[in-house]
């Protein structure tokens, strides 16, 4: 039996919105991927599931503030991979 190694580059558990974005970003750099959830998608047992967020840039940790400057532009751009809007 060929083990998990020899199939797979990352293997990510859990589909909330890290893991997703996660397995997402790897397997679009090319890798083999598998992303494995332990409920049926989408559900409601995750603290990023649901459907509302709050976004916002201060935060106390300049780390957090430089990663939102990153976060909206990608955002975007998987808004227009999607054919979503994520802003309302
Ligand atoms: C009620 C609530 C509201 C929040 N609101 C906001 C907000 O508005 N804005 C904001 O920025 N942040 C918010 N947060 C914080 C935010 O949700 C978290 O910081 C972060 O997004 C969590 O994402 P995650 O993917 O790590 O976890 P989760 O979304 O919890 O995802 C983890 C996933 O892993 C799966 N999993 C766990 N163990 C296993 C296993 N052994 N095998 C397979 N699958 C497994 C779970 O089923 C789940 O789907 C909120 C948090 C909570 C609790």
């Amino acid at each position: 039996m060929a083990s998990s190694r020899a199939l797979y580059d990352v293997i990510v558990i859990g589909a909330g919105i890290e893991g997703s974005s996660c397995a997402y970003n790897l397997a679009k750099e090319g890798m083999k991927v598998l992303l494995i959830e332990q409920f049926p998608l989408p559900h409601i047992r995750g603290s990023s599931h649901g459907q509302s967020r709050i976004t916002r840039y201060a935060y106390s940790k300049a780390f957090y503030v430089r990663m939102m400057v990153d976060c909206f532009p990608m955002w975007a751009q998987l808004e227009k991979e999607s054919g979503e809007d994520f802003f309302t």
